[in-house]
Formats: C-alpha cells, sequence, structure tokens
C-alpha cells in the first residue's frame, strides 16, 4: 500500500462544467465561470474585488506593480516561504529583506518587523503559513505607524480566517492559490484580493495587458488601449470551470480537512508530552483550514531518518521551504535584518504528513507507522 503525500481532490462535477465552459463557446479569459468564482470569493472574504489569475505568483507580481516598487524600496517579510513571494518583489527591482519567524505558528515574528524598516521600506509581505494567521492586528498597526503597504500572501489560506475575518481581506492586497497542491484548485490558478478601492481600477488594467479592456467590455470606454504596465494574467474559462466546481463544495472539502488535521494533532498529543515531538500551534483567535499537518522533530537527523523509515513503509512525507534567504536568488537580490535561527532550525527539523480529502481510510495506518517510525529518534 503507498499513501502519497499528497492527491489533488476532484469533486466529481469539475469536467461537466468544462464541458458547458467548452459548449458555450467563450473559451478565454472573463467569461461566465470567471464571473461566479468571482462572485463567489468577494462574498466569501468581503474584499472589494477578487480577480482570477492564472497562478497566485501572478498575483503576487500584480500586487507588486499596484504596490508600485521601484529599485531600492524594500519589503519585510520571512525567509520561511516559496520563491515567488520575494520574486515578485526582485522583479520590480525592489530587494526583500528577510526577517525570522515565530517559534510557535511559523509566521513572521511581529516583534522582528520594526527594527527592520529603513527611509527604504514600502510594504510587510507576510505569509499565514500552514493557513494559521499571522498577527494581522499588529502588523496592521506597524504598517499604519510608517505607512506601509501590507500584502497577506494567503496561498496556503483559502477558507482560513482570523478574529472571524477572512484571511487575504485584512490587509491592503491579498492572494490565493489554486494551484494542485493546495486546498481548492484548478491545476493552476490564483486571485488577486484587492482590499481597497483606491487599487481597484489599476488592478483590472494590470491584469489584462496595461490595456483597459475591462472598462471596455463594460462599455465605460469606446475602444480600449495601452494605459499602463501590466501583463496577461487571466485564466481561461477552462480552468475557471474547473475551479467552480471546487469553490462549490469548499466547505465540505475544507470541513474534510480540517477533521483530518484534527485526528493527527489528537494522535500525536502524547508523542508530544514525552517530548518525542512538537505539534503545530494554533492560537485560539485563528480559524485554520487544515492545509497541511507537521510535526517538528528533535533535529535534522531524526527527520531524515523518520521520513526514510516512512518511504519504507510506502508513506509520502515531505520536508519543507529552503528557506529564501541561503538560496542563491536570495543571497544575490535580498539582504537579511537579524538572525534567522528559527527559520534554519524549522527548515532542518519540519516534516509534514500526508493531508487530502480521501485519507480517511488509511489515516489510522498513518498513524500506526508514525509511531514504530519514531521510535529511538528522541534518544
Ligand atoms: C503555492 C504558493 C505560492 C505560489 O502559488 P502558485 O499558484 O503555484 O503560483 C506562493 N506562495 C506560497 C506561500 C505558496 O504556498
Amino acid at each position: 500500500m503507498i499513501i502519497s503525500f499528497n492527491r489533488p481532490y476532484a469533486t466529481g462535477n469539475e469536467l461537466a462544467h468544462v464541458a458547458a465552459a467548452a459548449a458555450g463557446g467563450h473559451w478565454a479569459g472573463d467569461g461566465p465561470f470567471t464571473a461566479k468564482c468571482r462572485a463567489w470569493l468577494e462574498a466569501r472574504t468581503g474584499t472589494r474585488m477578487a480577480l482570477l489569475t492564472h497562478s497566485c505568483t501572478a498575483a503576487l507580481e500584480m500586487a507588486a506593480i499596484l504596490a508600485d516598487l521601484k529599485p531600492g524600496d524594500e519589503v519585510i517579510m520571512p525567509s520561511y516561504s516559496f520563491p515567488s513571494t520575494a520574486n515578485a518583489v526582485v522583479l520590480r527591482g525592489a530587494t526583500p529583506v528577510f526577517v525570522d519567524i515565530r517559534p510557535d505558528t511559523l509566521n513572521i515574528d511581529e516583534a522582528r518587523i520594526e527594527p527592520a524598516i529603513t527611509a527604504q521600506t514600502r510594504a510587510i509581505l507576510v505569509i499565514h503559513y500552514a493557513g494559521v494567521a499571522c498577527e494581522m492586528d499588529a502588523i496592521m498597526a506597524i504598517a499604519r505607524r510608517h505607512g506601509l503597504l501590507v500584502i497577506e500572501d494567503a496561498a496556503h489560506a483559502v477558507m482560513a480566517g482570523c478574529k472571524g475575518r477572512p484571511l487575504g481581506s485584512i490587509g491592503h492586497l491579498g492572494v490565493l492559490s489554486f494551484h494542485a497542491t493546495k486546498n481548492l484548485t484548478a491545476g493552476e490558478g490564483g486571485a488577486l484580493l484587492v482590499n481597497e478601492e483606491r487599487f481597484c481600477r489599476r488592478a483590472e488594467i494590470v491584469r489584462v495587458m496595461g490595456t483597459n479592456r475591462s472598462q471596455f467590455l463594460r462599455g465605460e470606454v469606446d475602444k480600449y488601449t495601452w494605459v499602463d504596465q501590466g501583463s496577461s494574467c487571466l485564466p481561461s474559462e477552462l480552468t475557471a470551470a474547473f475551479l467552480w466546481a471546487q469553490l462549490e463544495v469548499a466547505e465540505e472539502i475544507t470541513r474534510r480537512r480540517v477533521r483530518l488535521w484534527q485526528a493527527y494533532h489528537t494522535g500525536c498529543a502524547s508523542l508530544e508530552r514525552d517530548g518525542i515531538l512538537r505539534r503545530p500551534v494554533v492560537p485560539r483567535h485563528c480559524q485554520h483550514n487544515g492545509h497541511l499537518y507537521y510535526l517538528l522533530l528533535p533535529n535534522a537527523r531524526s527527520r531524515e531518518v523518520f521520513m526514510a523509515r516512512m518511504k519504507e513503509r510506502g508513506i509520502g512525507c515531505a520536508f519543507h521551504y529552503q528557506p529564501l534567504h541561503n538560496s542563491p536568488a536570495g543571497q544575490r537580490f535580498g539582504r537579511c535584518h537579524g538572525g534567522l535561527s528559527v527559520t534554519e532550525h524549522v527548515t532542518d527539523c519540519l516534516v509534514r504528513l500526508p493531508l487530502w480529502p480521501g485519507l480517511e481510510d488509511h489515516q489510522q495506518e498513518v498513524m500506526g507507522a508514525l509511531t514504530d517510525c519514531l521510535a529511538g529518534l528522541a534518544d
């Protein structure tokens, strides 16, 4: 029996929607399925404007344009993230400034943001790791004090919240991912959440090749033309149709993931009490979405042995980010502020367990193997 680390979940309605989109004849972007997805995202998150994109990476790049980042500008972010987070900033010629994460939630340590601010700082780019919220009240207060923008990379965090507010809708701009490894998926896909009126008009333009085609299609101008910087960030209607099948049952997918997450959490409680590992920490004010379940093992060696043993049992586990600050591009384009010892520890010690709807029938087996494979590792 092979239990893979990830398996994308199909609801069963994807192909019917794709067939309807194909039959409808509107195959390019911004047709009826894109409109449905957009309305759903706007209603679900409360954002002013949700723009579907072909990836979260594209949405991050749009956010960097909307933030007006220029060479010399600095953006404070965690090093423990995906390359796209920093790359969007670097494409504008700006500099990522990496700070350490909190040892509990593995999110940017808000106490390290203010000391990293300089006269060049323009924005704070946070990621909600594992769908658990950053300390957004503190982060928004810092941004207000210093006149900075806050961009939320909520790639992990669709359907997750913080004090009842959907993640991605709290900062000035937010981004979601619908990649095949994320909770809700179109294969590849993403969205930009524009939370402030002042960015809405330009966001539409940046998304459609720097043209005012969106206004033209609404009949607001009588021809469309090149008016600003931009790119082609639209997903096709076939992608939007696929995604719509997932959004229709987003609550159920999230419930199933949270239940699997909770079963791991309960199952690992005694291992944590015995000092063998550390479980994820979810602050009381966070509503997570079961995006991923990780364990922190005592050191790099124990993680390596554990993962090899699990693999022998046919169970796929995965470590996670290679920190951006000591990656080749991170060293070339970014800089650090302060030590990043928590980031480096987590890089070495974190392991993610299989978690996907459908795992219910095999989770006991994973738990049994996990307990066996941890034997003797903490000694
Ligand atoms: C997955 C991910 C991305 C990139 O998403 P794509 O849709 O693949 O472009 C960006 N940031 C984080 C934190 C991610 O996990």
